[in-house]
């Protein structure tokens, strides 16, 4: 792969000058920008300028509201429903965390619920935001069904991450990020073009019958990972951003991305304020984490892709990739 250096800078011009060539309005341009950006940053290459492409595909077919202009009613002190307008979730995000964190800091804990938009990115950037005001964060999103419960071999969950972030004094906050499905779709699409088998229980063929073949297993169907405890997994993340929000379930809106971009699904966020609940900490946390940290060979989540952030300097991004990137930004 022959790759090209562009600074965090030129790669959030590239994004919004491509959204805004194909159909976003300048505050939504910016807002996705940012997110693919920061995810460039942070080498989660697979939810930077890669996903460009799916985002225009979308706007092309008007399935996004471009223009979006969303909106966050504060439904209860402690609940805030912020309606997404049809639009990407970025903006969304943006205009309903401040409140969220607001309301969490003077209550002790606060919950956000996202509808009417489309989630295309990874989740720790708004997990991350709650944890810069000295918050602890949750979030989940589903996504189309391609994951069958355990046991079955019917897709009926999406992908459906989850994030948490968990703030530290003087440290970046602990950030864990994770899909529910054993193993991400492009890497079992990556294993069939190398003719590598994937591990056991990444999921079924079209008879429902466990398989290593990866190619197998796109003309079937995916499985949780960690089998019946993951399963449960996703079924809370689905019940968190469909039933609780109100929004789409998986299996309503299987199909919707065949152009390659986002499908329609809820966001649930809830924030904690650590320091309201415990009634004061006295260093513990602090000094559990220095604790998990001295573990050898353990880590704890979201440092590695916090090494990356550091890494100062451009970013390497893939040729084949930026040519497309740059025939998009025409319109
Ligand atoms: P990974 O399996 O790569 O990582 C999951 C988490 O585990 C990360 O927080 C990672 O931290 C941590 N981790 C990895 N290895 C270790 C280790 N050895 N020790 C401790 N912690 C570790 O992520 P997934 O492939 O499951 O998910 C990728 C992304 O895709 C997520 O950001 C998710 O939100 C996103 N996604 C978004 C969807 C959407 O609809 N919007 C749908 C599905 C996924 P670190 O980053 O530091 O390695």
């Amino acid at each position: 792969m022959t790759t090209e250096r562009l600074s965090l800078a030129a790669i959030r011009e590239l994004a919004e000058t491509v959204l805004a060539a194909n159909g976003c309005d300048p505050s939504n341009a910016a807002a996705v920008a940012r997110t693919v950006a920061a995810a460039e940053r942070d080498g989660a290459t697979s939810h930077g300028l890669f996903r460009i492409p799916g985002y225009v595909a979308a706007l092309r077919n008007w399935r996004v509201n471009g223009a979006a202009a969303p909106s966050a009613e504060a439904v209860t002190p402690a609940f805030l429903r912020v309606n997404g307008d049809g639009g990407f979730a970025p903006l969304a995000l943006e205009r309903g965390i401040p409140a969220l964190a607001d309301a969490a800091k003077s209550l002790g804990v606060a919950a956000m619920t996202m509808t009417d938009c489309y989630h295309f990115a990874a989740l720790w950037p708004e997990t991350e935001a709650l944890a810069a005001e000295h918050l602890a964060g949750i979030a989940c999103v589903n996504y189309g069904a391609v994951v069958a419960p355990h046991g079955g071999s019917e897709a009926i969950f999406g992908t459906n991450p989850i994030a948490f972030a968990w703030p530290r004094p003087d440290a970046e906050p602990v950030v864990a990020d994770l899909a529910t499905a054993a193993m991400a779709q492009g890497e079992i699409q990556l294993a069939a073009q190398a003719g590598r088998a994937v591990p056991a229980g990444t999921g079924v063929d079209a008879a429902g019958q466990p398989t290593t073949d990866p190619a197998a297993i796109l003309a079937g169907t995916q499985l949780p990972f960690g089998g019946h405890k993951g399963s449960a997994i996703a079924l809370l993340v689905e019940l968190l951003a469909a039933a609780a929000t109100g929004d789409a379930f998986s299996h309503e809106v299987a199909g919707d991305s065949a152009d390659g971009g986002p499908t329609r699904g809820g966001e649930f966020i809830l924030a904690l304020a650590p320091a309201v609940l415990a009634g004061g900490d006295s260093g513990r946390t602090e000094t559990f984490f220095r604790r998990f940290e001295a573990i050898p060979g353990a880590r704890l989540p979201g440092s590695r892709r916090q090494q990356r952030r550091r890494e100062p300097g451009p970013r390497a991004v893939d040729s084949t990739l930026l040519a497309r990137l740059r025939e998009l930004a025409r319109g």
